[in-house]
């Protein structure tokens, strides 16, 4: 079984402004957030009534090695208590609105786990996510504009993550994220967004760091319906089979440590 943990921001979908969670953000930040709150999660409702990620998650529940655990920002811990980052083989991002809020502590232990072995799938408006930041050492910043028709190009038929895709996906009213995209060159370019405005992005990309595996996916902003689309859904899940762990590195404390076998001899 993969035990893939889906990480979930909430601000925007529960509509609820959560006072400790932003203590230290400008005051005229925090006004604007109570009054624009609400209506975004009504907005978010209609296209997503289970939820952005609760979308996602019905669907990886569905396949038979999988074992989900859906969580938020707004649980005890943000949603990321020891126990279960320590209990999890993938883990799936969505964040947007409150990057800075999640703690750099969990930062550097999302990080460690992921040398050590763990997969991480950020989606979408985590592309400037403080954990995809350290994990990828770039700051991931794009061009955006609003919604426009976006063709998903399959550049890589024989990787992995897009079996089962065609050669192309149309995904109406997706956010444009264009080049350029401020990330490390990647291991294998898996998909690519064209938009009807002309801009291109490198939208799957596939890094390793240690013994951990990364993928980012473009779509799925929260008022688009992409998550709907059974090949974004196929290609998430595709992505969690081909991040869950291969080995686990047991200690990062001496990366030299490795004896070799000349090294046993002369000893
Ligand atoms: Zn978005």
């Amino acid at each position: 079984m993969i035990r893939v943990t889906v990480w979930y921001e909430n601000v925007q979908e529960s509509g609820e402004f959560r006072e400790d969670l932003f203590a230290g953000a400008p005051e005229e930040m925090k006004e604007n957030m109570k009054k624009w709150l609400p209506k975004s999660a009504e907005e978010i409702k209609k296209v997503y009534p289970k939820g952005v990620m609760g979308t996602v998650a019905e669907h990886l529940e569905k396949c038979p090695d999988f074992q989900v655990t859906s969580v938020n920002m707004y649980m005890p811990e943000y949603g990321l208590p020891d126990e279960l980052l320590n209990n999890t083989d993938v883990l799936i991002w969505w964040a947007h609105v409150a990057h800075e809020v999640v703690p750099d502590s969990l930062v550097a232990k999302i990080r460690e786990r992921v040398l050590k072995g763990m997969g991480f799938i950020p989606l979408h408006s985590a592309h400037p996510s403080k954990p995809m930041q350290a994990i990828l050492g770039s700051s991931g910043t794009l061009k955006w504009r609003e919604g426009d028709y976006c063709r998903v190009w399959n550049l890589n038929p024989t990787h992995p993550i897009a079996q089962g895709i065609p050669e192309s996906i149309e995904l109406p009213g997706e956010e444009m994220y264009g080049e350029f995209f401020d990330i490390p060159k990647p291991d294998d370019l898996v998909f690519m967004n064209w938009y009807r405005g002309g801009e291109v992005f490198r939208s799957g990309c596939t890094w390793t760091r240690g013994y951990g595996k990364i993928f980012y996916f473009q779509p799925g902003h929260e008022t688009a319906p992409s998550y709907h689309n059974p090949y974004v859904l196929k290609i998430i899940e595709n992505a969690v089979r081909w991040a869950a762990p291969v080995m686990w590195r047991d200690t990062l404390e001496c990366p030299n440590a490795v004896e070799s076998p000349e090294s046993k001899v002369q000893g």
